[in-house]
């Protein structure tokens, strides 16, 4: 799989460019069709997953596009599905998959922290479409007690952003499988996964029983920070209704924007995997160790509260042990001391690092520093905060290509310094 992310195929219907090292990029929003006919039997055969990757017949880029086809393709591959639909964002692929999946008067259980922006959505958008949504800590919870006749979709990240901890999608998945037995097709309860913290080369949510994943491209698929998008990937038979609902609503990842995830981000994924979660390791060890540290939650401790379930489920495609390139930390203190000392650190390494940048986001080739209780998670209450593990002076660190040496120097000169 490492050199597939690498090579992919060198032909595919989708594009003919055998002569190419790289697939070109066009600037065409709009294909010429040679006749009426050919033009009718595409739109008659969009929506098709067989006839639209066996003979794609391309019309408008908001419909498909050979370069975003060939991402999607790969994408699928490396999740382990049988298709991808990309996304203009990770937030478009988001919404689509859960409406799409939804209609009015049914009901979706989200497991209750999540991304700020996926909480604003289930919060504030998806009751006005008439779906509700009930927040649950999905940790060992029992799924059947949470069920109501209406649940269409069981949705979680994990890690989950920001607080690490995980959920277990076997277990998960094996309880929805058990729920669904006495439902029929139409009433069937989805698992769809968030798989953004660890991305493919981390952890294969659907080969743990996942309907769906979810992921931004954003982040560590493209790991330069330059493209935004966000991709689907599961099982083809429910290929036509995303489609339909990225025609119409319009969310599309357009071909210029796959195309550096295509040409960049998928072919160095690997290889920077294994490098920021080397230097994730190194920073998490000497920050358990420090003093002035309370809690430091890393997948890849061995002292993480679930350190076995990541050893079974966060792995490369040869198997080796991922657990992926973000930690979260809080300082020791009172609630308040360790708060205004976690943005006295980050201040400090703003302004006097070289290796850490204040800044939103993760899986970028630097490294990004960010205080998720007043940035990335402030679409939350602080009250819900804290019941969703979320401590209010947490600091999250999504660790970027530099070597563990570099960022542990600065932070212990940082952490002298508060
Ligand atoms: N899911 C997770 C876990 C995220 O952290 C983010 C963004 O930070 C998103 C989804 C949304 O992705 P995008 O910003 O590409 O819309």
């Amino acid at each position: 799989m490492e050199s597939h992310l690498i090579h992919g195929k060198d032909l595919t219907p989708r594009w003919d460019y055998s002569h190419h090292v790289v697939p070109p990029m066009t600037a065409s929003v709009i294909y010429r069709v040679e006749s009426v006919e050919r033009g009718a039997k595409g739109f008659a055969q969009f929506g098709d997953f067989d006839a639209m990757t066996e003979d794609p017949i391309y019309i408008y880029e908001r419909l498909d596009e050979p370069t975003t086809g060939m991402l999607e393709d790969r994408l699928s591959d490396a999740e382990g599905g049988e298709m991808g639909i990309a996304f203009s964002t990770g937030m478009a692929a988001i919404s689509a998959v859960t409406s799409a999946l939804t209609n009015s008067g049914q009901h979706i259980i989200s497991n209750d922290s999540v991304y700020g922006c996926t909480y604003s959505l289930f919060k504030n958008w998806m009751p006005k479409r008439g779906v509700n949504v009930s927040f649950v800590h999905l940790n060992g919870a029992k799924i059947v007690d949470y069920v109501k006749p209406e649940t269409r979709i069981v949705y979680f990240e994990t890690p989950i952003n920001p607080t690490l901890e995980l959920i277990d999608i076997e277990l998960v998945a094996s309880q929805v499988a058990q729920i669904n037995k006495s439902r029929g097709e139409n009433d069937k309860i989805f698992v769809v996964v968030d798989n953004t913290f660890a991305s493919p080369y981390c952890q294969r949510p659907l080969e743990l029983g996942a309907d769906f994943v979810v992921a931004s491209l954003t982040k560590h698929i493209s790991g330069f920070g330059t493209d935004m998008g966000g991709i689907v990937v599961g099982s083809k038979k429910y290929f036509t209704d995303i489609m339909m609902y990225r025609k119409d609503f319009g969310g599309v990842l357009s071909g210029k924007h796959a195309w550096p995830f295509l040409v960049y981000g998928l072919p160095s994924l690997a290889t920077r995997m294994r490098q920021t979660t080397k230097t994730a390791s190194e920073l998490a060890k000497y920050l358990v160790g420090h003093p002035k540290v309370k809690d430091v939650r890393y997948p890849g401790l061995e002292t993480f509260p679930q350190y076995e379930l990541a050893r079974k489920q966060m792995r490369s495609y040869k198997g080796d042990f991922m657990p992926s390139s973000i930690l979260y930390f809080v300082l020791e203190g009172s609630p308040d001391e360790a708060k205004k000392k976690g943005g006295e650190l980050m201040n400090w390494l703003a302004s006097k690092s070289l290796n850490y940048t204040l800044a939103v986001s993760l899986g970028h080739c630097k490294t990004l520093i960010e205080h998720p209780s007043s940035m990335t998670h402030s679409a939350i209450s602080v009250d819900d905060q804290i019941s969703a593990g979320i401590d209010p002076g947490g600091v999250r660190i999504a660790c970027g290509l530099e070597e563990p040496e570099a960022l542990i120097e600065e932070m212990e000169k940082g952490l002298n310094a508060i």
